[in-house]
């Protein structure tokens, strides 16, 4: 383990890609160019607020303390000398509308790090200050958002979804102005730097851009990179013939798809899922106005620019990763003699998803998958009207069927348990009309338990392994933000902790694993946020 200010950094992107010639910091287009050098922007006193562990010791770096020369790498007012900072150009869907040219606008890549197997990890900075794909914002970002992206991508790994990470939060100890809810009521917020890290930040936006323009050299050059770089087996026989690319895209569909079944089944909603906000690598990425799923209800977001259509609604999700994937094969076309080749990918991804979240669900019922196919998924499929109908917490609901399925097995009455369940889960009353299906269900569910080969106690284990205790419920992170913004970080810190371990009990921290009170329903920050960040 050593400090990050003795690092040496590689810089495979800009060694290897296209780079802007121009250092001519104000938003402008960049055509022709993969990246446009930049350096970050000072900011005044920064401190450095919560550090990932585990993300350091995967870096081999020491924690460093809390003002001084890793500090300020985090914060952009130091660049290593073996540093190429740049913000890659980059465009995208937004609500399904093309936007042309969007780019790194305030993010930062610095460079690369060995990992422990020795494979690069990126490092980048976002909130960094201005870019040339700025556009007509600040190139920062405020605490608020900032905890939001630290705590969230942090959690999502260690409950095994595939994300980008983050190594550092720093305070900068400037103010940012922001306009919280578009109302016309900017203020000023403290701002913040998130170190974030990725073994690549592109985004199938990047290659939409170099279709848009018709830059095919650089689409291949980009395809090229990334296939040698992150999908090595891919491209070792014949790099860049069509079956490589076709392939290729076919492995990101499978990554994509495993990705969005992950979501599905652990309650996150995104939020925005613009095809600039879709890794290359399937991994999590962009966290802004994302929430979890308290009652389970597949029409909810949090994302207040979205209530007029719902776009990235929970239930959307697979539906509209698949029409960003659409997008991506679109943006290859010019890389294979005939696009027809590419549309088998498409096909994985549907078929990759259907059973991936299909066998996600069964293993969070302590199902394994039998015989009789599709009795199984009709007891699937009618679980979640029935959960939507009584209200439940999604999270609640597994974590408590878990417990509760031994003592299905030992022939405690259905209706009795689906009572308890309900009272422990439920944001309606246990005896609501509403509840009756999922009453029901459990009846089926005890039916179907019982043909499963495992001991009761491998089932109740198989469950509480796949279903969390500790998810970042949007509460409790809007209350770590509130609790920092004055000063006090211990419910960041304790939220950071309990959420390193989500599958555990830890007793001493129950309160976090509590329902949703009921002011947290509505309140913003909570129950819904912009995009304003
Ligand atoms: P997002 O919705 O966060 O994925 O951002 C969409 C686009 O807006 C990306 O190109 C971002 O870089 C850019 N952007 C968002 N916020 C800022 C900001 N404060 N300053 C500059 N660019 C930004
Ligand atoms: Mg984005």
């Amino acid at each position: 383990m050593k400090p990050l200010e003795t690092a040496t950094f590689t810089n495979s992107f800009v060694d290897e890609l296209s780079g802007d010639p121009s250092r001519e910091n104000v938003p402008r287009q960049v055509p022709g160019y993969h990246y446009s050098p930049v350096r970050p922007t000072p900011v005044a006193a920064p401190k450095l607020l919560v550090w990932s562990e585990e993300m350091g010791a995967e870096l081999g770096l020491e924690q460093p303390p809390e003002q001084g020369a890793a500090t300020e790498l985090l914060a952009g007012n130091r660049v290593a000398d073996s540093m190429r900072p740049y913000a890659a150009r980059y465009g995208g869907h937004q609500f399904g509308n093309w936007a042309g040219q969007l780019g790194d606008g305030r993010a930062i890549s610095l460079g690369e790090l060995p990992g422990q197997d020795g494979r690069r990890w990126e490092i980048q900075l976002k909130g960094a200050g201005p870019t040339p794909y700025s556009r007509r914002a600040d190139g920062r970002a405020v605490l608020r958002s900032s905890v939001r992206e630290f705590l969230c991508s942090e959690a999502m790994h260690h409950l095994g979804v595939p994300t980008t990470r983050a190594l550092s939060l720093v305070s900068t100890g400037d103010q940012v102005l922001r306009d919280m809810f578009y109302d016309g009521n900017a203020q000023d917020e403290p701002g913040a730097v998130v170190a974030r890290v990725s073994p690549s930040f592109v985004r199938f936006g990047n290659f939409q851009l170099l279709l848009a323009h018709e830059e095919t050299d650089n689409l291949r050059a980009l395809a090229d990179y990334v296939i040698r770089h992150h999908f090595p087996t891919l491209g070792a026989t014949s790099p860049d013939s069509p079956e490589v690319y076709v392939a290729w895209l076919t492995e990101i569909c499978r990554r994509t798809a495993e990705m969005v079944a992950h979501w599905q089944t652990v309650g996150f909603v995104h939020g925005v899922l613009n095809t600039d906000n879709m890794s290359i690598l399937g991994l999590t990425i962009d966290y802004g106005p994302y929430g979890w799923l308290e009652p389970y209800e597949p029409g909810w977001t949090p994302n207040t620019t979205d209530f007029t259509n719902y776009r990235y609604a929970f239930g959307q999700q697979p539906q509209v990763c698949l029409w960003n994937l659409t997008q991506l094969a679109q943006a290859l076309t010019p890389l294979v003699p005939d696009p027809e080749l590419l549309r088998p990918a498409l096909n994985q991804y549907v078929a990759t998803f259907n059973r991936s979240h299909h066998v996600r669900l069964l293993a969070k019922i302590g199902l394994t998958a039998s015989g009789n196919e599709e009795a199984d998924k009709q007891l699937v499929g009618s679980l979640l009207p029935a959960m939507e109908g009584a209200r439940v917490d999604m999270t609640l609901f597994y974590r408590h069927l878990s417990h509760l399925a031994p003592r299905l097995l030992a022939g405690e009455s259905a209706e009795e348990l689906a009572t308890q369940l309900l009272q422990a889960a439920s944001y309606a009353a246990p005896e609501a009309a509403e509840s009756a299906s999922l009453r029901t269900w459990l009846g089926q569910y005890a039916a179907r338990l019982r043909q499963e080969p495992a001991t009761p106690e491998a089932i109740q284990d198989g469950m509480l392994a796949v279903n969390p205790k500790y998810v970042l419920r949007n509460y409790l992170a809007q209350q770590a933000i509130e609790a920092a913004e004055a000063g006090d970080l211990a419910p960041l810190h304790t939220l950071h902790e309990v959420l390193k371990r989500p599958f555990d009990e830890q007793p001493e921290h129950e309160a976090l694993a509590a329902r949703r009170p009921e002011w947290a329903a509505t309140k913003p920050g909570s129950a819904t946020l912009s995009c304003s960040s």
